[in-house]
């Protein structure tokens, strides 16, 4: 069996996903965090897609290495990640997917067997919403609405985007929300890029935070500095009592190596659209040798969940999954989006029960082929 083409779809939409054909009629699919315009030079301008076309589909490991050497090669310097991995890791997806096809073995059996057969999925939202393509703050009853939504849909864990905006009204809001969900049910606060893009944010800022967000017995606090500062990210760890988390924006395993021998998480977040199943998996079993959890990073697309659901239950610590929270997003726009990507883009999208990803036996990632009709009529990025 050989490779013949890499197909890429998106035009100006937020995410890229990519399909791969082969001489013998199976198919695989895989997606990238990334957008098609800056995606689709990589792949068929630069000729990423002629370095795996005319190879073996059903070796994806190996076809990483040749990507990975073959690409430097191309570029002609030695610099690692960002949008190249970004481009390598949707066609990597595809390649575990068509391996699973031909095999007729879903992905975690490939990996070795599940140890589990589902994951928890957790809420994604967001404490921003966007009208008239302007961003606003969401107001309590909002927040509370929305969390109460989450509960009564089954779901046990609850995160929201938050930035750095710890004032009193802010914990006012985070104390009813603990109030709203009741002490069983996980919250999780994702400082991302309005923390550390805030000029004077550091490290002390970032402890004062979490002494607040301790009262409220907080799980995580994602990606509080800039996601290369490993050293800020273990100085905070080391400062309280709510796990640490962040890998989201890392491309390369050794950021993630970084991140783990230096202990400076306490759960990493690497995402599969940008490095791939290959390098996730080697990067899940590095953190649970290093009794770091793994809980990914895929708001994105049932490509992302569904990839990560198979990883994740071969996995030791494999604990949680991000799952978008369509009832608490920030537009009805983002919500139509989310919805088509999550549930109408590929024939079986994965099944969520009570606030359980549960595994399906398909082979591959477990999700059949693209509906071609949802994915060529996906509305432009500047739509959204
Ligand atoms: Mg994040």
């Amino acid at each position: 069996m050989k490779i013949t083409e890499v197909r890429i779809y998106g035009n100006r939409y937020p995410v890229a996903f990519v399909e791969v054909f082969t001489d013998e009629g199976i198919t695989g699919i895989g997606a990238t965090g990334t957008q098609c315009n800056l995606i689709s030079p990589v792949i068929s301008d630069a000729g990423l897609d002629r370095i795996v076309i005319g190879e073996n589909p059903c070796e994806p490991r190996r076809l990483w290495t040749k990507m990975f050497i073959e690409w430097q090669a191309l570029r002609g310097r030695g610099a690692e990640g960002g949008l190249a991995v970004n481009a390598m890791a949707a066609i990597d997806m595809a390649l575990w997917d068509i391996t699973g096809k031909v095999l007729d073995l879903p992905l975690y059996k490939m990996l070795g067997g599940e140890t589990k057969k589902q994951v928890m999925a957790y809420a994604s939202s967001s404490a921003f919403k966007t009208v008239k393509g302007e961003s606003f703050l969401k107001s309590l009853d909002e927040i509370i609405d929305e969390c109460r939504k989450s509960v009564d849909m089954g779901f046990k864990a609850i995160k929201y985007g938050w930035g750095n905006r710890f004032g009193e009204m802010d914990e006012n809001i985070i104390a009813s929300m603990r109030e709203c969900v009741g002490k069983d049910v996980r919250l999780m606060f994702d400082f991302g890029c309005p923390a550390y893009w805030t000029s004077g944010w550091n490290v002390k800022s970032a402890i004062r935070a979490a002494r607040i967000l301790e009262k409220y017995d907080v799980y995580f606090l994602e990606e509080p500095f800039i996601p290369c500062d490993t050293k800020s990210h273990k100085a905070l760890k080391e400062n309280t009592s709510i796990n640490i988390a962040s890998g989201e924006s890392l491309t390369t395993i050794y950021e993630f190596m970084r991140f783990i021998e230096e202990s400076a998480v306490d759960i990493i977040q690497p995402d599969a659209c940008q490095i791939g199943i290959t390098k996730f998996f080697e990067v899940a079993c590095l953190a649970e040798k290093a009794g770091i959890l793994c809980i990914p990073h895929s708001p994105w697309s049932a490509l992302a969940v569904g990839t990560h659901l198979n990883i994740l239950a071969t996995v030791r610590n494999g604990e949680m999954i991000e799952y978008p929270a369509f009832h608490a997003l920030s537009s009805e726009v983002h919500n139509k989006y989310y919805h088509l990507t999550n549930h109408r883009i590929v024939q079986h999208p994965p099944l969520l029960k009570d606030g359980f990803l549960h595994l399906s036996s398909l082979p591959g990632l477990g999700l059949g082929q693209f509906d071609h009709e949802i994915l060529d009529n996906l509305y432009s990025y500047d739509e959204i």
